[in-house]
């Protein structure tokens, strides 16, 4: 890795061609006609929504697919991050739902997003009443999906409602369903009973509907962990968000699926101060050098997403080798012990979370000692990081190397 490339300031190094590697992956799971929507929700899991999404759209895999868009389309969770983005050429999905009372309040987002295209969730027939009225006045269709609650009791409708919602929202001239989904409650587990259940049940509310508009209605439902543990819930489109990041939806490396983590964060050792035994590091004095020590300084704390629990038991990466995170985590500093690396210099590049799944600093390892899982740890990365579009030398995944390339 390139030392300039971090010289100074804590950096996501973001693999597009990891990126393209891991939608690679994904298309081979699926059928021939399949589309993939790239979940980019919060900031894309902490990567950069606007880099991603350029890096999915803007750009080809530079393969045999070049001729073909990298993923068919994007879902952001809310009007807002979508607005974020420079609008991509392809639909957008909008998760939140649109409630009823919330229109009013969001009027110009809403017409933004009907101007746009965006593709808004809907639940209830308040909020179809509500939302064709705003797009008739503007002379246009909303376009519109709804997700089905089949036992996430989060943000569905519920079943019992759905088949008056759907009347409804087919009786407004102003408004064009477009897509039917469900989400799962657990995907991780291949053989979970719940799945299969869950799409019977969404299959059932939405086949009549589905047969009676053959071609115009998109069903979805699989999330990452579904893409590759349930075929059968493909459908018409899968919504992998995790996978794409290359990070197993498990929360532990997986080797004979090589997906590829697709982000670095590194960070330039700013300091090293040696200190007698005895010295005390940190916040609340929690650490004390039991032996003469050299103490290196990284500019980057809690704020920037690295959890305070780390003080004491994360490792951190530097000239190759694991250090020890010692003395509190604070705020926008952490410190870590180089006395056993005596060839530690400032200015080198420190990493924080590896790309290497099996690396001590590893997201699934973070994710252990976090006693969290490895969603929290990307989607939490802090907004005054960089992120920076590196490719596609820097990332080293050896074990990881397979026939997919
Ligand atoms: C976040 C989200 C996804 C993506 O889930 P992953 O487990 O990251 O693949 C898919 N669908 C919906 C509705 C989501 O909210």
């Amino acid at each position: 890795m390139d030392a300039t490339l971090s010289a100074g300031e804590p950096t996501l190094l973001i693999s597009r061609s990891a990126l393209w590697h891991n939608v690679r992956l994904i298309r081979r799971q699926l059928a021939a006609g399949v589309g993939i929507c790239a979940v980019v929700k919060a900031d894309a899991y902490g990567h950069g929504a606007q880099l991603v999404v350029d890096a999915l759209r803007k750009f080809t895999p530079g393969d045999s697919e070049a001729d073909h868009p990298c993923v068919d389309r994007v879902a952001f969770a809310s009007m807002d991050e979508a607005a974020q983005v420079a609008q991509p050429d392809c639909p957008v999905h909008i998760l939140r739902p649109i409630e009823g009372v919330y229109v009013s309040g969001h009027r110009e987002a809403i017409e933004h997003a009907i101007r746009n295209g965006w593709i808004l969730s809907v639940l209830s027939v308040e909020a179809a009443n509500d939302l064709a009225r705003l797009a008739q006045r503007m002379g246009m269709r909303a376009r519109v999906g709804v997700m089905i609650d089949t036992g996430m009791t989060r943000c569905g409708a519920p079943p019992a409602l759905v088949p008056a919602l759907l009347d409804r929202i087919r009786a407004h001239a102003a408004i064009k369903l477009v897509s039917l989904s469900t989400h799962f409650v657990s995907s991780e587990r291949r053989g979970d009973e719940r799945m299969p259940s869950q799409l019977a049940q969404f299959l059932q509310l939405t086949s009549p509907i589905s047969s009676e508009m053959p071609g115009r209605l998109v069903r979805h439902a699989a999330n990452s962990a579904a893409v590759f543990a349930f075929p059968r819930a493909h459908l018409d489109l899968v919504r992998p968000g995790l996978a794409l990041y290359g990070i197993e939806p498990s929360g532990r490396p997986n080797l004979s699926r090589p997906l590829r983590p697709v982000l670095k964060w590194v960070a330039p050792l700013v300091a090293i101060h040696d200190v007698n035994p005895g010295t005390t590091v940190g916040y609340g004095g929690g650490w004390r050098a039991s032996r003469l020590s050299r103490i290196g300084l990284i500019p980057v704390g809690y704020a920037d997403g690295y959890s305070r629990r780390f003080s004491g038991s994360a490792s951190v990466i530097v000239q190759g080798k694991p250090a020890p995170v010692v003395g509190a985590v604070s705020m926008d500093l952490t410190t870590i012990d180089l006395t056993d690396l005596p060839e530690a210099r400032v200015g080198d590049v420190v990493t924080l979370l590896d790309s290497d799944p099996l690396s001590p600093a590893s997201v699934y390892e973070l994710a252990r000692i976090d006693q969290t899982i490895p969603y929290e740890i990307v989607a939490r990365l802090g907004a005054r990081l960089r992120r920076v579009p590196v490719d596609p030398a820097d990332l080293e995944v050896p074990e990881m190397e397979s026939e997919v390339d």
